[in-house]
Formats: structure tokens, C-alpha cells, sequence
């Protein structure tokens, strides 16, 4: 086996373990594998160890790499944050947008959606711990933003996105997770049909299943680490 292919085993192993614990099926968490600064060799090898969802931050260089991967039947997500200027490329290269924070955005995407793909799959990012510089809408906005969003035809939301400051211990990452799958039940109580609550990372993916994630987004322990910026 290939490093990312051993790397790829453990991180499921890790996620069955943690729906275990939580007495939660393993199917209902997605495992996402983040890519980002990593060239089309990783991603290939991750697919080959039977990787299908990728997630990608910088959408220029997501849309260079797909292009390398075009034989491949790869899901994209784009998770790092979509200025205007970059909608088009968006909407017309990825099945999934993770981090559509204004209405703007989403009209946009919806707009660009090119005729010939199914609808854009959508979650709303919220910045679910108040950071003041982060992206995200706050908590108290969600529902507003997401009403809105699920009247796009073509958008499809499915659900949340948070990227919680790192906390220092499990029951600090669970606390914070936990206030987003509250939010999450929210906005499903208001009527909304929602399916994805995409939170979870390398450092917190068991704190997330336990609260309740539906999809982990994995990068450090699938591909190694990343050079700093
Ligand atoms: C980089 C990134 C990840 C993966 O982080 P790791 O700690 O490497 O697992 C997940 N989500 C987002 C939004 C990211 O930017």
C-alpha cells in the first residue's frame, strides 16, 4: 500500500471508531479528503484506495488540478472562501460549495450554474464561535440566509459548515461542535430539508462525530503535513 493509501485506512478506521462510540451508523459520516497544496499525484492515489469527495480552499488551483484529473469520476467541494470574482469557476467546476456565507454568493452560483449539470450542492457556512475576522454567518442569521438560499433553482442546500477555532481538549471541541448541530436541528425543525452538517477536521474529528457531523473534512492525516504558509 501507498503511504496515502495506509494514511486513508487509518482515517476511516478513526471515523467507524468515533460512530461507534457515538452509536452512529459509519454510513452517515462522509469522508471528505482535503487536498489542498497537494498536486494531482496524492489526489489519484487516494482515489486508487477508493477516495471519491475532495475538498479544495483555493479555487484557481483546484480548477488547474481537476482539469489533470479530468478521467477520473472525483465529487469536488469547494471549502475555502468564494469571492465574487470567482463564482463562474465555481459554479461551472465543482458539485458542492461548503462556504456560501451571503446571499450574493449564492445568487450568483445559482446564476452561473451551468444548464447542463445537476444543481450546485450547497451548505451554508456559520461562523458557529464568533471569531471576528472569520468568514461565516453568525448563528442568528443562519436561518434567514438559508430560507433564501433553498429558493435558488439552481442551488441545492444541503445543510451547514463550520471551521471552529482549534479548542484544547475533546470536551471543548465537542462543546463548540454541539452548538452547531443544535443550530443544525434548528433549521431542520423551521422545515428546512437538510441532510450535510460538515464540521470535523484532522485535530477534531472524533469531538464532531460525536456531536453529530455528517461529513469530516480530512487533510493532514490523509496526505502528511502541509508546508506553512
Ligand atoms: C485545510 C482544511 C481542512 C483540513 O484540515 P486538516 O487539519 O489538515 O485535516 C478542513 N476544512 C477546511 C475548511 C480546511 O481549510
Amino acid at each position: 500500500m501507498t503511504t496515502i493509501a495506509d494514511n486513508l485506512q487509518r482515517v476511516r478506521e478513526r471515523v467507524s471508531t468515533a460512530c461507534a462510540g457515538a452509536q452512529r451508523r459509519v454510513e452517515d459520516v462522509t469522508l471528505l479528503a482535503v487536498a489542498k497544496t497537494f498536486g494531482p499525484e496524492a489526489v489519484r492515489e487516494a482515489f486508487a484506495a477508493g477516495q471519491r469527495a475532495f475538498g479544495e480552499n483555493y479555487i484557481q488551483e483546484a480548477v488547474e488540478k481537476a482539469a489533470l484529473l479530468a478521467d477520473l469520476p472525483i465529487e469536488w467541494h469547494c471549502i475555502g472562501p468564494i469571492q465574487s470574482n470567482k463564482t463562474r469557476l465555481v459554479a461551472a467546476h465543482f458539485a458542492w460549495a461548503q462556504t456560501v456565507d451571503r446571499l450574493k454568493i449564492a445568487q450568483r452560483l445559482s446564476e452561473q450554474r451551468p444548464e447542463g449539470l445537476p444543481p450546485l450542492q450547497v451548505c451554508i457556512q456559520v461562523n458557529i464561535d464568533g471569531g471576528p475576522s472569520k468568514s461565516g454567518v453568525p448563528p442568528q442569521e443562519a436561518l434567514a440566509l438559508a430560507r433564501e438560499v433553498a429558493q435558488l433553482p439552481r442551488l441545492k442546500l444541503r445543510g451547514l459548515m463550520t471551521i471552529p477555532e482549534p479548542a484544547a481538549d475533546f470536551a471543548a471541541q465537542k462543546a463548540v461542535h454541539a452548538r452547531a448541530r443544535a443550530l443544525f436541528d434548528e433549521l431542520r425543525g423551521a422545515g428546512l430539508a437538510l441532510d450535510t452538517l460538515s464540521m470535523g477536521m484532522t485535530a477534531d474529528l472524533e469531538a464532531a462525530i460525536a456531536a453529530g457531523s455528517t461529513m469530516v473534512r480530512v487533510g493532514t492525516a490523509i496526505f502528511g503535513a502541509r508546508p506553512s504558509a
